[in-house]
């Protein structure tokens, strides 16, 4: 940190500065932001970045470091570090030029934007030009964390464990590319993305929230709505089974948005519709996807408490769904009276449409196991919350019980699939190994190990889901053109 101080005199923060403290209070999970690093380092661009991993790696100084943009992956170290290291916060990063943090171009096909923004900064550009890009929910999740769990990207600009800075791409570094489709912190630190445009009006959704006892039906209706995606993928459609601490009862929150002003448009909503279900609060409306993805930000109940996510993926099946809820009744009401416990049970669909859609839309393959001969999938992910450190051990606990309870059940059950959505998974799963395949695993060690000789990476950044480089490289080899 001292040398950071000296190279960034007027970006590198310590505890007793104010700017130090608000990236801190900025997590989304009190779980990070009690990590309380030796200093904060604010990089303006690319090459304050690359200085900065220049340094860190540099063999007389293997610095232990984090890397953190919008704050919101839940788990305690992905984003943060204790004493031991440093935080690299890339919330001030802009584009090269210096000028803007989201820039469209020229003939608006594509956006491109610096890799410390957060989803709203890049749809209130998109917006006035009716336009819109593949990106998160709800307005404040990071673009970073969210992009390097997924796919959709036309081009990285990334910054080396040595600090060389290059562009991956379908015809540039295109194996480093394919690789950071689910790259998380294995590769590098990523400084821009450049992403398609979408024409985009107004929508028809967000927020309706049900009675605990109306479960079924709204579950028959996600079975029915995964398996008739293909019929109109212009629909998202996602659940709650969640404790409402203020209400003390448990209420079902649906996330429902489609990409026209439509309201219940046929054949997706047609049961929803002429369901006896009927939503105890509405706020479903024709409105712009930025106001959406402001909303659920505001219906969110987790923010700013201390946090666990665990995520797994399974068959759509109302039973299993049913029964997980249940279990996790019976794990967490012993607590429901302890300050913000508050815990879910949440699903959304990955249609099999989803599934093969990378090489459909010709944005080249990626690591992932998924396959459209999967069939339909739900993402289901356990979302906890509290705010007393002494429940830290029974909340996370209960957490894993609970995971762990649903991937017996579902084995047994026929349902189980391995992948593991990075995006929604904790430290403590095994997300490269569960949601690749053993071949495409391998080929993310080799790459990992040309664009990083030594593992200084895996060694010294903290936080993420890390390739293990060690024995399955044994005999592998991959024929590497590039570099
Ligand atoms: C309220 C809420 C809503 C959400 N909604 C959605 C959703 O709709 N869809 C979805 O898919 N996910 C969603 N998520 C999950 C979210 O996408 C992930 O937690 C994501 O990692 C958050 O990105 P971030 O930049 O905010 O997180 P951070 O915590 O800043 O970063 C997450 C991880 O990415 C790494 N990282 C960050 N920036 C970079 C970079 N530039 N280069 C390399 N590594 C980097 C970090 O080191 C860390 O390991 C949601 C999460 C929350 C809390």
């Amino acid at each position: 940190c001292s040398l950071l101080a000296a190279s960034f005199p007027s970006q590198t923060f310590f505890s007793s500065q104010g700017t130090y403290q608000d990236q801190q209070s900025t997590y989304y999970s009190a779980s990070q932001a009690s990590l309380t690093p030796t200093c904060r380092v604010s990089p303006k661009g690319p090459s304050d970045v690359a200085k900065i991993l220049a340094m860190a790696t540099q063999d007389e100084n293997r610095c232990q470091f984090a890397v953190r943009t919008g704050g919101h992956m839940a788990w305690s170290g992905a984003s943060n570090i204790g004493k031991e290291g440093f935080t690299i916060d890339l919330q001030e990063l802009v584009l090269e030029d210096g000028q803007a943090r989201v820039r469209l171009s020229e003939d608006k096909a594509a956006v491109s934007f610096s890799a410390g923004v957060r989803w709203r900064d890049v749809y209130r550009v998109l917006k006035p030009e009716n336009l819109t890009t593949v990106g998160g929910r709800i307005g404040d999740v990071g673009v970073g964390g969210f992009l390097l769990g997924g796919d959709y990207i036309l081009n990285y600009e990334i910054v080396l464990f040595n600090g060389t800075i290059i562009n991956a791409n379908g015809s540039s570094h295109s194996d480093l590319y394919w690789a950071l489709k689910l790259g998380s912190t294995n590769y590098g630190i990523v400084t821009r993305f450049d992403m398609v445009t979408y024409p985009q009006g107004p929508v028809w959704g967000g927020s309706q929230f049900f009675s605990i006892h109306d479960a079924p039906v709204l579950l028959n209706h996600l079975v029915a709505f995964t398996k008739n995606f293909d019929k109109d993928p212009k629909a998202f459609f996602g659940l709650s089974l969640a404790w409402n601490p203020q209400a003390k009862d448990y209420i079902i929150w649906t996330l429902q948005t489609y990409l026209k002003p439509v309201p219940y448009p046929s054949p997706l909503w047609d049961d929803l519709r002429d369901s006896t279900a009927k939503p105890l609060i509405d706020m479903m409306g024709i409105k712009n996807l930025v106001d959406v993805t402001e909303e659920f930000k505001e219906a969110d109940p987790g923010k700013h408490g201390r946090s666990r996510w665990l995520s797994m993926t399974y068959k759509p099946d109302v039973k299993f769904h049913l029964d997980l809820h249940a279990k996790g009744v019976e794990l967490f009401e012993p607590y429901h009276d302890h300050p913000g416990v508050h815990w879910a049970v949440s699903i959304q669909p990955i249609p099999k449409k989803f599934s093969g859609a990378s090489s459909v839309q010709k944005r080249g393959e990626n690591p992932s196991c998924l396959k459209q001969e999967t069939g339909d999938l739900w993402v289901m992910v356990i979302t906890t919350d509290w705010l007393d450190p002494a429940d830290d051990k029974v909340m996370n606990t209960n957490a894993e019980t609970l995971l762990e309870w649903a991937e017996d059940e579902a084995r047994k059950r026929g349902l189980f699939h391995p992948f593991i959505y990075p995006n929604y998974a904790s430290g403590s799963q095994s997300v490269m190994e569960r949601s690749t395949s053993p071949e495409a695993l391998r080929k993310m060690g080799v790459i990992s190990r040309m664009y990083d000789p030594k593992g200084v990476l895996n060694e010294l950044w903290r936080g993420g889901f890390k390739i293990s480089r060690r024995g399955e490289l044994e005999g592998w080899v991959y024929d590497r053109v590039e570099l």
